[in-house]
């Protein structure tokens, strides 16, 4: 296999005819430019402000005020008095300022003027670059139609973008966070609780007994105000169980952590489950009048027996029956975790369901304590069909999968593509074919505010405002204390010739001729349109001092209403028989790591979001690249000291782009090594992230897709080590 871009900053700007007029423009002139200064007029102002806004540096959605001295940002905190995060934020919210005064973002709209990734571009104007865009929006779908034409989109501030590929019945839209974590989530809880699924549950730790987290990473993972919440119910004398084949930073705070053998969740689900039928510790009123399907999940839970599901998972079965017992002590208020990213192994729905199903068998669903069913904001909870229909929708349609897309893209059926905010050779498997099928492409462009390694393959690339210098969407949080609104809120006018996401979409919609969301003047009439149906306006939500409080909709506890088909929940949802679902989830087995190779993991580290901040000066200054955990009792067979750089070779022969530090530690099992994703960026344009730390996504050639879902697990790659350019036999101790 082909390696991946060996293309040097230095050679890259050879090539790129980024001469010294152009570097210049790159050049640390930051807000600078007079052009800017100009714009900046409006905000600057002796006194020191302190402007509220939303956090973008993660899907989070931390309130936060910045501190802004003569129209630069120089400090975010927390928002005041806000019933969400209050004054706390993370490393990544605080370094957002980093951001927004990166050198290397994009500053002007550019055309490509040499070969596609050979990264010859020269500056256009806006109005050229939407004419480009919008002429070949127009031609594609002239000729061959929606179905030649695809999005890749991440964040907020590509809903505009994704509005308008809906005007135009363009189904392939990827959004990644929706297929890595939100579909598999949603269709396991949609089908035995017939909630609005596309919702997180509400997890009720302010009055929660026990909690239980199934892979996730809440501490690297960080979402402020979930964090806080756990370490209240912790100061409360809420238990702590976490199953993971790591020592992460929240198992170093468990009462038990259970360090099980990669994809073998399901199995210890299925065990404690056995276990708290046959102990009779199950809640049986509630089962009684609210559950359909517990004889056959009685039968089928049988097979896991303690030692069956010890022999599988590698935990001690005592571990396992001390653990039932301490979580269906607590029931019902006990939160088992619905999880975050949700793509591990292709077997995902089923894992899910069974999550779902011990919490219904523990009567958490809808209890104090437990996991709360959202409401719609004023709505009732969606009507039986509109849950059936969304679950076949998950059940069949493919077509906004990432990898589905590429496949077409790769056979020619998809010729234009547009990325917005997405970067979809570090978040789709395997970025060899990403790459190959970005060449193939008729016409690529691309919207963000820094030049990742997508953007290298744009023929127009338009550079978007941070998101502190723009208006976004109007963001609705419901939690279990309080309902609340909050709109993000530009604290600095947008850089250079940056735009905001509505302006940009409402010039292709003008265009393009289609798009009555595009009608209003600017966004934040659209805005002030949107909040009027709350009786709000940006101008009052500035008032209230940055988010508006709601009424709450509905009584969150005893709140056990079922849009299922039995309107109860359904362990064994007949109604899907024919969708070839399994009726009680059984253990798919997921293969084992080949002889000599550990399984690659890897998730978040707490000072970085992917591959969002890899440039960021402050973030890198925490944690500058990747480190690889690596079991010390293998690493002392195979004479790995800690330290060393090595080379990682997968099962099909890639090997990283360089060496990766190794870390050793009695906190990852010997069968599997990890590394925190996001770094290994290849744009030279990015002076700070190019070439730092060694990208997973570069060694995930293969997948696992989910039968159900049709989600791709990515847990399925193996590596061995290679040192002095021999491999290491990484056989399990
Ligand atoms: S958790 Fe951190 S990065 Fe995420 S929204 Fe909150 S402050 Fe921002």
């Amino acid at each position: 296999m082909k390696p991946f871009s060996q293309i040097t900053r230095r050679k890259f700007l050879q090539l790129s005819g980024i001469g010294a007029a152009t570097l210049a423009s790159f050049a640390r002139t930051g807000h600078a430019a007079p052009a800017f200064l100009k714009k900046q007029s409006a905000f600057i102002s002796n006194k020191v402000q302190n402007i509220p806004t939303v956090c973008n540096m993660c899907k989070a959605r931390c309130l936060v005020s910045c501190k802004v001295v003569n129209g630069r940002v120089v400090k975010i905190d927390g928002l005041a008095d806000n019933p969400y995060n209050g004054m706390a934020v993370c490393a990544r919210g605080n370094a957002a300022s980093e951001l927004l005064y990166d050198v290397d973002r994009l500053k002007y709209p550019m055309k490509r003027v040499g070969e596609r990734g050979e990264g010859k571009w020269a500056r256009i104007s806006w109005g050229e670059a939407i004419d480009t865009i919008s002429q070949q929006l127009e031609k594609a779908l002239r000729s061959s139609g929606p179905k030649a034409l695809a999005l890749f989109a991440k964040g907020s501030s590509s809903s505009y973008i994704k509005e308008l590929f809906a005007e135009f019945s363009i189904a392939q839209v990827n959004d990644v966070s929706s297929e890595q974590c939100g579909m598999n989530r949603e269709l396991a809880y949609r089908l035995t609780f017939g909630n609005d699924g596309a919702q997180f549950p509400l997890l009720d730790y302010a009055n929660t007994s026990c909690v239980v987290l199934v892979g996730s990473h809440l501490g690297e993972n960080v979402d402020v105000a979930e964090l806080q919440n756990l370490a209240r119910a912790r100061g409360n004398g809420a238990k702590l169980i976490v199953v993971d084949p790591r020592f992460s930073s929240v198992a170093a705070k468990a009462d038990n952590h259970l360090m099980i053998r990669p994809g073998t969740d399901q199995v210890l689900l299925m065990g404690w489950i056995n276990y708290i039928i046959d102990a009779g510790l199950y809640d049986v009123g509630y089962v009684s009048q609210h559950v359909t399907g517990f004889a056959e999940l009685r039968r089928d839970a049988s097979f896991y027996s303690l030692e069956k599901a010890a022999e599988i998972t590698g935990i001690p079965a005592e571990v396992i029956r001390q653990t039932a017992t301490m979580i269906a002590a607590a029931a019902p208020g006990v939160i088992i975790h619905p999880g975050n990213h949700s793509a591990w192994y292709g077997n995902d729905v089923q894992r899910l369901r069974t999550q779902a199903i011990l919490a219904g068998l523990l009567g958490s669903w809808g209890s104090r304590g437990g996991l709360l069913p959202r409401t719609a904001f004023g709505d009732e909870l969606p009507p039986v069909h509109a849950n059936q229909q969304a679950i076949a929708e998950l059940l069949k349609n493919r077509d906004w999968h990432g990898a589905t897309i590429i496949k077409k893209m790769e056979k020619g059926a998809v010729r234009v593509v547009g990325c917005w905010g997405q970067n979809p050779l570090h978040s789709i498997v395997n970025p060899y074919r990403t790459r190959k099928a970005f060449m193939a492409a008729d016409f690529v462009f691309a919207c963000d505010v820094l030049p990742s390694d997508t953007t290298l393959f744009a023929d127009i690339i338009l550079p978007e405002a941070s998101f502190l210098e723009r208006y976004d969407v109007v963001d609705r949080y419901q939690t279990t204390a309080q309902n609340f609104i909050a709109v993000r809120t530009p604290v600095v006018a947008p850089a250079y010739e940056a735009r905001d996401p509505y302006w940009i979409v409402k010039q292709l919609s003008t265009r393009l001729g289609r798009g009555d969301g595009f009608r209003f003047a600017d966004v934040r009439a659209r805005l002030d349109h949107e909040l009027a149906k709350d009786d709000l306006s940006l101008a009052k939500i500035a008032a209230e001092g940055g988010f508006a409080l709601l009424p709450k909709v509905a009584e969150l506890e005893n709140n056990v209403r079922f849009a299922t088909p039995s309107g109860k929940i359904e362990f064994f949802p007949k109604s899907l028989s024919a969708d070839r679902l399994t009726l009680v989830p059984n253990y798919d087995e997921v293969p084992a790591p080949p002889q000599g190779f550990a399984r690659l993991l890897s998730g978040r580290s707490p000072v970085h979001s992917q591959t969002l901040t890899c440039n960021n000066k402050w973030l890198r200054h925490e944690m500058a690249e990747n480190e690889l955990w690596l079991n010390e009792q293998l690493a002392e067979k195979l004479l790995v000291k800690a330290g060393e750089r090595l080379f990682l070779e997968n099962q099909d022969g890639v090997r990283s782009m360089k060496p990766i530090v190794v870390k050793l530690t009695p906190g990852i099992r010997a069968d599997c090594v990890y590394l925190v994703h996001g770094f290994g960026a290849r744009s030279p344009l990015l002076q700070q992230g190019f070439d730092q730390g060694v990208g997973d996504m570069m060694l995930m050639t293969r997948s696992r897709r989910d039968q159900f879902s049709g989600s791709r697990g990515l847990r399925v790659n193996f590596v061995r080590l290679i040192k002095n350019g021999k491999p290491l036999d990484m056989r399990n101790l």
